[in-house]
């Protein structure tokens, strides 16, 4: 299912008015030619020099729509669209969102809803969901003048299917990707942090990826009228699952993310795979849609090709919806490998998947509510390392008042990474001891 979304978007990707480009270039490098290069992350200036967004708005019909972003100074900007879903994608220096919460969740005209945030250090992106094919008919950025702060605009204009496809135009398709070029650079940035250190060709202890999902662009689940979002919740609990099992010394740690930044699905794997992790952890948080009653609970997934029920079919389509969420080209993914031997090892991993999802499970119910069928399996694209024991974990529902008390508490958090640490041990211990027999 997933797979064939994809397959329709890179159909469909492309640039959708070069003009966009033409009258991007007033002030600094273009974004999208400064930090999607990829090779040369530099570390981000400081938060107070960003330029800042203080407010987002629409105007117009289902014919014009316009879009009005209020900034401190000037900035440059590229656009391109994806269709199916319709989209236009705005990639711009890394700015700091000032906007009032909710801001973009409705739309106006031709702009279904929009959504911003960081998707790399330097980097920011709006993506607007649009209601039907439309080209930029203009777009510029505006000086300060008449008491008005500078804006960057973009005007919408509707046209039909035939002429939005003869706008993509791939041989003008820009380097889109926001991910790092390889996966060496994502561990560089997932080694930013202040505590991580760096990785020691001779140090034999285990490493453990932990992959805190969403972030950036990519709120994830949100509760409380967006006051409390999935991409921050799991991101502190993977840093305290970080510190707490570092602080045993039996382990080398390395996250996904560290801070509020969008990551791509397959640079999370990568990172896993380029670094021969022992096992990947990725943590997330459910909601449910009001119309299906409520669940509560902690689950944990394994990966599989047809999805347990069909509850985890819905939560793996949703997980794997992140990158068309953040924007991202997906050309370069790789196809799928039906190597015999990549499919061997693929067992032996799913064995060692499935054992570490038991232990975690039986350690995490001491500590943290279950789902009522807590194993499940679906196809996330996020636990297909084929040579890394991976899991997802879903903490538990955001939709659920009980699981959302839980989620925000500090005691809670430490029991539960306590119960996620223990089983860790548990895996390893085994690992080991079966490592040790053998030889
Ligand atoms: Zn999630």
């Amino acid at each position: 299912m997933a797979n064939r979304a994809n397959h329709r978007v890179l159909l469909g990707y492309g640039l959708l008015c070069a003009a966009a480009f033409l009258c991007a270039e007033t002030a600094g490098p273009s974004a999208a030619e400064g930090p999607a290069t990829g090779s040369a992350m530099t570390l981000p200036v400081p938060a107070a020099g960003f330029p800042i967004a203080s407010d987002a708005r629409l105007a117009g019909d289902a014919k014009q729509t316009r879009f009005i972003l209020d900034l401190d100074r000037t900035i440059s900007f590229r656009a391109f669209a994806l269709a199916d879903p319709y989209r236009v994608i705005l990639d711009i220096p890394q700015v700091n969102f000032k906007l009032a919460a909710g801001t973009g969740a409705a739309g106006r005209g031709l702009i279904k809803a929009f959504r911003y945030g960081l998707v790399m250090p330097g980097g920011s992106r709006i993506v607007f969901d649009l209601t039907g094919p439309a080209k930029i008919a203009k777009s510029y950025v505006l000086e300060a003048a008449n008491e008005q702060p500078p804006r960057l605009v973009i005007e919408f204009e509707e046209v039909d299917r035939t002429a939005f496809v003869q706008l993509l135009a791939p041989e003008n398709r820009p380097e889109l990707r926001p991910a790092i070029a390889d996966a060496n650079a994502a561990v560089a940035r997932a080694d930013g942090s202040a505590t991580a250190k760096p990785v020691q060709v001779n140090d034999t202890r285990p490493l453990i990826v932990i992959d805190p999902g969403h972030g950036g662009i990519d709120n994830g689940t949100q509760a409380g009228g967006g006051d409390v979002m999935e991409k921050n919740l799991v991101l502190g609990f993977g840093l305290a699952l970080r510190d707490r099992i570092e602080k045993s010394g039996k382990y080398r740690v390395v996250m996904t993310r560290t801070d509020d930044t969008f990551i791509p699905l397959n640079d999370r794997v990568k990172v896993a795979r380029s670094q021969s992790a022992a096992l990947f952890v990725s943590i997330h948080a459910d909601a449910l849609p009001r119309h299906e009653g409520d669940a509560q609970g902690a689950t944990i997934y394994t990966l599989s090709d047809k999805a347990s029920d069909a509850e985890a079919e819905r939560l793996a389509e949703n997980e794997n919806k992140s990158d068309a969420i953040g924007g991202v080209n997906l050309t370069d993914e790789p196809t799928e490998v039906a190597d015999i031997l990549i499919d061997l090892a693929q067992r032996e991993t799913r064995t060692f998947s499935n054992r570490f999802a038991r232990l975690l499970m039986g350690e995490m119910k001491n500590t943290a509510r279950m789902h009522k069928h807590p194993l499940k399996s679906a196809g996330f694209r996020v636990l297909k390392a084929p040579d890394v024991p991976s899991v997802l974990v879903e903490l538990g529902y955001v939709s659920n008042k009980g699981d959302l008390e839980h989620l925000v508490s500090d005691n809670w958090r430490t029991k539960t990474v306590g119960s996620m640490a223990q089983a860790i041990d548990a895996f390893f211990a085994k690992r080991l001891a079966t490592a040790g027999a053998a030889k």
